[in-house]
């Protein structure tokens, strides 16, 4: 608790203030425009394996956290770059390339302890599954760049590691995958070929894999995607490759940005006032200005 009292000290009551994580993706949604910049306590502070929930600082990195998991057998449904904090992943908000195993990052975030523009420490959900009466602030709070709060520390739900994982790849419409493979992790798409990881019980994967043998893939390492470029609008670029569960396209290409419903744009804005009135937290960032 004290480190999240002083956490509160630091974001104070007046002026721009910003979290810094691993800065990672530090000039998503624009620049913080001179914005105070402050840590968020790090460090696992409970891992509960039998109820699988983990309560962290939102500034542990995520190598620290799968480290701390990863004793046990389990993980979270999040995924960054080296020096990525769990903090700045839960803000940024991208789901896992795994999403149809460990599924949506927002669905990994149980409990938040924030603190929010007035200076003011609060709670969002709960440290249970089943956690929420009312509104459920923490899938706001995903995906946001610390525009409607500050991550101070959360309660993540755990999952089992998987036993086995494989990469395969071939010829083959991605539909396909779905006839004969259950829960794919990862399916990508470049236009021609399809790509899939498939993870869980050994017996299974082997089962899978012969099914996928007969379509005409093969195994293959897994595979480099580049840098993210933006939502899927319904065509491919030369090069580029679509995650299919996660919509998003992966290429070497500059990131484009897809215009947002001017509804959805007035919500938005319409909330941040609620949050922030005066527009203290990450004042020069916008989610909305987020290729993906
Ligand atoms: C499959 C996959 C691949 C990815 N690949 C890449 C990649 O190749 N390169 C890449 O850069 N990213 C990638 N990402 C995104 C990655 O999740 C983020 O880059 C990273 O997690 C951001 O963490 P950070 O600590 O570096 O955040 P920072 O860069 O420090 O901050 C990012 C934003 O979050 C805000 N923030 C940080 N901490 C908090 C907090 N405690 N409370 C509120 N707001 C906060 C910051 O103010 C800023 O707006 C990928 C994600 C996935 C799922």
């Amino acid at each position: 608790m004290s480190q999240l009292v002083e956490f509160r000290e630091a974001v104070g009551t007046e002026g721009a203030v910003c979290v810094r994580g691993g800065a990672t993706r530090w000039d998503l949604g624009g620049d913080p425009a001179g914005a105070h910049e402050v840590r968020a306590p790090s460090g696992v502070e409970e891992f509960l394996p039998a109820e699988m929930t983990v309560a962290a600082g939102a500034g542990t990195t995520l190598a620290e956290l799968t480290e701390a998991l990863g004793a046990s057998g389990q993980e979270v449904a999040l995924d960054g770059p080296p020096g990525a904090t769990v903090g700045g992943t839960l803000a940024v908000g991208r789901n896992s390339l795994r999403r149809g195993r460990v599924g949506f990052i927002a669905d990994a975030l149980l409990q938040a302890d924030c603190v929010g523009a007035d200076g003011a420490l609060f709670t969002a959900g709960g440290p249970t599954v089943k956690n929420v009466t009312g509104y459920d602030v923490c899938r706001l709070l995903v995906g946001s760049l610390g525009t409607l709060a500050l991550l101070g520390r959360v309660i993540l739900r755990t999952r089992p590691v998987p036993e086995a994982s494989l990469w395969m790849a071939g010829e083959l419409a991605p539909d396909r995958v779905a006839d004969v493979a259950y829960r794919p992790a990862t399916v990508l798409w470049d236009g021609e070929w399809t790509t899939v990881r498939l993870e869980g019980h050994p017996g299974d994967l082997r089962d899978e894999r012969g099914r996928l043998a007969a379509l005409g893939l093969g195994e293959v390492d897994e595979p480099e995607l580049g840098p993210c470029m933006s939502r899927w609008t319904g065509e491919i670029p030369a090069g580029a490759v679509l995650d299919v569960l996660g919509g998003v396209v992966y290429g070497d290409r500059p990131e484009t940005l897809t215009a947002t419903e001017p509804g959805v744009l007035a919500l938005a804005g319409r909330m941040r006032d609620e949050f922030d009135p005066g527009r203290r937290l990450n004042p020069g960032r916008d989610p909305y200005r987020v290729a993906a």
